[in-house]
C-alpha cells in the first residue's frame, strides 16, 4: 500500500455529454501554427511545415462553461478557438489510416494565450510554457463521443460579446486529426486521456475582463466562458 506525504491533487476531467461519467485528463498537447491564415497573422510561413507541439498541464482545463480568472502577468490575453481529440486508446507509431479508432471523442476548447509573453520567448528562443501552459488556460466545451463525428470538416467559430472573431473549416487544418495524432505517436506514446487541440484559425484577438467567449465546432459542440 503507497503513502503520499500529503493527498495526491484531484484528477483533472471532463463532462461528457449524456452521461454523469467523467473523462480523466492525462496531457494536453497543442499543434501550433495548424491553419494557414493564422499563421500568416502570426508572421510565419503557411507552408506545410511539420507540425510542432507545445503542452498545457493537465489541470489547466476550465469546465464547461465556469468563468476562466484573467491571467496574471500579461498584458494581451489572447483567445484561439480549437478542435480538441480525445484519446481512449493509446499507442506509438499509430498509422494514420488507424488514427480515428484511438480517439474517445471530442470538444470545443481555447488555447488561452499570453500573447505577449509567447512573443517575447519567441523573440529570445525561449520555451512558450509560459505564454501557453498557465493556470486555467484550457477552457473546454462538454466532451462528446466519437461515433458518427467526421473531424474533416465542419465549421469552428467564436463570438466574442456576440461578434464573431474567428470563423474558418475543419478542412482547413494543414495537418488533418488522424495525421496529427500518427505523427505525435512517434513523439511520444500516447495514452488514454490525452488532449490534443489541434490548432486555432486565423482572427485571434485580445480579450478583457468582463468578455464572454461563446464558440462551436460543427457536429461536435459549443464552448462558453466569461473572462473575470
Ligand atoms: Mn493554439
Amino acid at each position: 500500500m503507497v503513502s503520499y506525504v500529503f493527498p495526491p491533487p484531484p484528477v483533472a476531467a471532463l463532462p461528457i455529454k449524456g452521461s454523469d461519467a467523467l473523462f480523466p485528463v492525462r496531457r494536453i498537447f497543442c499543434v501550433g501554427r495548424n491553419y494557414a491564415e493564422h499563421a500568416i497573422e502570426m508572421g510565419s510561413d503557411p507552408t506545410r511545415e511539420p507540425p510542432f507541439y507545445f503542452t498545457k498541464p493537465a489541470d489547466s482545463v476550465v469546465i464547461n462553461g465556469a468563468v476562466t480568472p484573467y491571467p496574471s502577468v500579461t498584458k494581451s490575453l489572447h483567445h484561439e478557438m480549437e478542435l480538441v481529440v480525445a484519446i481512449g486508446r493509446g499507442g506509438r507509431n499509430i498509422s494514420v489510416a488507424d488514427a480515428l479508432s484511438h480517439v474517445w471523442g471530442y470538444c470545443a476548447g481555447l488555447d488561452m494565450t499570453r500573447r505577449d509573453i509567447q512573443n517575447e520567448a519567441k523573440k529570445t528562443g525561449r520555451p512558450w510554457d509560459m505564454g501557453k501552459g498557465f493556470d486555467k488556460s484550457a477552457p473546454m466545451g462538454l466532451l462528446v463521443p466519437a461515433a458518427g463525428i467526421d473531424p474533416s470538416k465542419g465549421k469552428i467559430e467564436l463570438k466574442v460579446n456576440g461578434k464573431v472573431t474567428q470563423t474558418s473549416d475543419l478542412a482547413k487544418l494543414i495537418w488533418s486529426v488522424p495525421e496529427v495524432i500518427a505523427n505525435l505517436s512517434e513523439l511520444v506514446e500516447l495514452a488514454p486521456g490525452d488532449l490534443i487541440m489541434t490548432g486555432t484559425p486565423e482572427g485571434v484577438a485580445a480579450v478583457v475582463r468582463g468578455d464572454v467567449l461563446e464558440g462551436f465546432v460543427e457536429g461536435v459542440g459549443d464552448i462558453r466562458t466569461k473572462i473575470i
